[in-house]
């Protein structure tokens, strides 16, 4: 069987990629169950140059990359290369830190009796189930820390972004990872339910929520490493102290950047009422400026609906939904006037409560709600009224009061004055229905060891 890969932009098929049935998913998986000893006995320093060369190939090929990235899933093409830049520096951390992150460690020496020892050992062979927004940096969190510490990963891509995984693949086998020890598993749903049939030592998920409760429920009878990165609903909230269009304008690019389609995007607004008018106005003006259109133009900031009409139909839904509880659109939130592919105007509203759909559940596309508040107290009460806990931001010239405020909010990454950010020193986790588990900093590289307590008595 194939899958049609299509361009969201044009709607046309760019190509055709073979679908892994249940046969292949088992005999890859016994390829990487065989070959993963030997790629732990190469030993870190081997396994460090091999990966540092796939580094410089994405370094070499970055232009080829960011456009597969871009007609894959409709990314704007400067936001492709933004994605693979920022990829060098994450491998940069991996490479310089997996040594010390996972070196034994000695944490008793009895006078010349006892030794005890930590040694870190790879899980095994991992299934890293991935999602499409950004698919070189979800897909890279997890298989090049989990290689470098000894793992074979079986990585299944999103069906929405094929032809950067098998990119992806083409690289890492090139650079000297054995094809036993980073496999592709091509497929839909269900490709990734039969790779978790399968006699795995971890799985590592990026994508929805309802996705990732059917991934811990099958995965709950096997007694494995469970890792989930889901949805989030994230908030940012602006206090009366700051300066106001570049607050909106931060906010803007925070809820729009890769066409809202990224986990930590800016979900909902809350500004305190003073400032009310004034952000709500420059965060308007923003939000026109961004020109949408073929993402292949170096200027197109708004790009195509990755999951094209599905997307756009649950968008619209949640537009009509909120204007129907008295919500108003200031602007978008309608299918675009484009020759192909699918997009939706950027939408702002305002007037929104937390009776509407679209404050409550994650937009993942380029739509916003915007709700006054009169205090800090009532802005971090809002914040907390969620099921999701990914990031939250607070906007306030006193970095002390914007501390207060997050602390008491239930989140695992707190921005003050900035938003939709990751960076590779810090864990990436979130919390509620965000997911369980962590990538990233010197904990996600551990992550995909456990350790071995050594008792030595001499
Ligand atoms: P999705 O859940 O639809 O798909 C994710 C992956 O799971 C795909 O590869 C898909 O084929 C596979 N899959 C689907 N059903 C499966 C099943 N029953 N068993 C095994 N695998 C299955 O998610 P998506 O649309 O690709 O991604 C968007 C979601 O990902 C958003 O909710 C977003 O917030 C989230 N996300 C989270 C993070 C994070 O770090 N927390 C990062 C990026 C994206």
């Amino acid at each position: 069987m194939e899958l049609e890969v299509i361009n969201p932009a044009t709607g046309k098929v760019i190509g055709k990629v073979p679908a892994d049935d249940n046969t292949n998913i088992e005999r890859k998986y016994k390829a990487a169950r065989a070959a993963q000893p030997a790629w732990q006995r190469l030993g870190l320093s081997a396994r460090l140059e091999i990966l540092k060369k796939f580094r410089d190939r994405v370094e070499k090929d970055i232009e080829e990359a960011a456009l597969v990235l871009t007609r894959d899933t409709g990314k704007p093409i400067s936001q492709s290369r933004n994605e693979l830049k920022g990829l060098l520096a994450r491998f940069d951390f991996f490479l310089a830190e997996t040594e010390t992150t996972v070196a034994t460690e000695t944490v008793l020496r009895d006078g010349t009796a006892l030794v005890e020892e930590i040694e870190h050992e790879p899980l095994g062979v991992i299934a890293n189930i991935s999602a499409w927004n950004y698919p070189w940096f979800v897909g890279s969190n997890v298989y090049v820390p989990a290689l470098l510490t000894g793992n074979a990963v079986l990585y299944k891509p999103s069906e929405f972004a094929l032809l950067s995984g098998h990119l992806m693949e083409r690289y890492l086998h090139e650079a000297g990872v054995p094809s036993g020890v980073f496999a592709l598993v091509c497929g839909r749903g269900d490709a990734g339910a039969a790779l978790l049939e399968q006699p795995i030592d971890g799985i590592f998920f990026t994508g929805s929520v309802a996705t990732g409760r059917k991934i811990a429920e099958a995965a709950a009878k096997k007694f494995i490493k469970v890792q989930l990165e889901l949805g989030g609903k994230d908030p940012a909230y602006i206090t009366d102290d700051v300066d106001v269009k570049a607050a909106a304008e931060a906010t803007a690019d925070g809820a729009m950047y890769n066409t809202g389609q990224s986990c930590c995007s800016v979900e909902r607004i809350y500004v305190h009422e003073k400032i009310y008018d004034q952000f709500v106005q420059n965060f308007v003006e923003t939000v026109k400026s961004f020109r949408l259109g073929d993402p292949e133009q170096n200027d197109t900031y708004i790009g195509a609906l990755t999951r094209g009409k599905a997307a756009l139909d649950f968008l619209e839904s949640q537009v009509t939904d909120a204007a129907k509880k008295g919500a108003k659109v200031l602007t978008g939130g309608k299918k675009a006037a484009t020759a192909s592919g699918v997009y939706l105007e950027p939408a702002v509203l305002t007037e929104v409560n937390h009776e509407m759909e679209i404050m409550r559940e994650e937009s993942f596309g380029p739509v916003i709600g915007i709700m006054k508040v009169k205090d800090d107290a009532e802005a971090q009460k809002l914040m907390n009224d969620t099921q999701y806990g990914l990031t939250a931001a607070v906007y306030c010239r006193d970095q002390n009061r914007a501390r207060e405020i997050l602390k008491g909010v239930n989140a695992g990454s707190a921005y003050i004055n900035c938003c939709d950010r990751v960076s590779p020193r810090l864990p990436w986790s979130g919390r509620g229905a965000s997911g369980v588990g962590l990538t990233l900093s010197t904990y996600g590289i551990e992550t995909f060891t456990r350790p071995k307590a050594w008792h030595i008595r001499s």
